[in-house]
């Protein structure tokens, strides 16, 4: 095999694996998780990416990363998913 007929077969791949992929656009949306915002402690720092949910937070909670002082904010996170699904109702007994 010369170059040029390598380049061509990786090609051809490549335009296969775009045709592919065109099909499967519509279903990406729904997989999305749900955003909502999310008070949040944040670090004073512009250069610090630290943030901790403002739950998890404690009293006078400082960053972990380079210990300065943390501010309010709100920042859109994934919704916390709880395990424990409401129980269908038992239906009524007739008796
Ligand atoms: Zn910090």
């Amino acid at each position: 095999m010369n170059t040029v007929s390598v380049i061509y077969f990786l090609l051809s791949l490549v335009l296969l694996a775009e045709r592919k992929g065109c099909n499967k656009v519509t279903t990406m949306e729904e997989e999305k998780p749900q955003l909502m915002p999310t008070k949040i402690l944040k670090c004073r720092n512009a250069d610090c990416k630290a943030w901790v949910r403002e739950e998890f937070a404690v009293a006078d909670q400082v960053c972990p990363l380079c210990k300065g002082p943390m501010i309010r904010s709100i920042k859109h996170l994934a919704k916390v998913q709880n395990k424990v699904k409401p129980k269908p109702r038992k239906p009524k007994s007739e008796f």
